[in-house]
């Protein structure tokens, strides 16, 4: 397979016995993913709430990863790290030591089981656009053709509000 880009999020709202606290495990991971590929860039690590009853507030981030590995072959590389860093699979909005998750792929889309590239929530997560944006704000989602930066805009920006006409003699 050919060297193809990877756009990697990385999520932890757990401390992790040896790495600390999911700021560092997040700081830990950036490194630890040099077993899938070259670390190109990086994003800052933010904070953000929990989602469902996950529990504790979430350290992210987001890293472009060069690799010659397939999707699938990248997917068993993140679980694997996952597990190493004691992932315990379950509730899906459970505690989690780390999560990684393939949001964009140079190659553009690909589905095979268990596996869908680009990650079908990621335009609507904040916490994955906004490091995203730091690093590869001109990406663009392959299907619907608009860039990280949009995306990410688009779901952070004030909505307007909605303006009906007046009623005909209504107050
Ligand atoms: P999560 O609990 O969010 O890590 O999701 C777990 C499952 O999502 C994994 O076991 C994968 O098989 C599946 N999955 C589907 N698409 C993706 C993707 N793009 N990146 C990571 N996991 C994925």
């Amino acid at each position: 397979m050919p060297v193809t880009s990877y756009l990697v999020a990385i999520g932890s709202n757990r401390r992790h016995h040896r790495h600390g606290l999911p700021g560092d495990v997040v700081a830990a991971a950036m490194v630890a993913l040099s077993t899938v590929g070259e670390v190109e860039r990086r994003s800052t690590i933010i904070r953000s709430a929990a989602m469902g009853p996950a529990g504790r507030d979430f350290a992210n981030a987001a890293v472009l990863v060069r690799s010659s590995l397939d999707p699938p072959a990248m997917l068993c590389g993140l679980k694997r790290l996952e597990g190493q860093f004691g992932r315990r699979r379950g509730r899906r909005w459970g505690q989690r030591v780390l999560d990684l998750d393939i949001i964009f792929w140079s190659g553009g889309t690909w589905q095979s089981p268990g596996l869908f590239v680009p990650h079908p929530g990621a335009a609507a997560r904040a916490f994955v656009l906004q490091p995203l944006s730091e690093i590869a704000a001109q990406w663009r989602h392959p299907v619907s053709g608009l860039s990280v930066r949009h995306l990410y805009r688009r779901l952070t920006a004030p909505r307007p509000k909605h303006r009906g006409r007046a009623c005909p003699g209504g107050s």
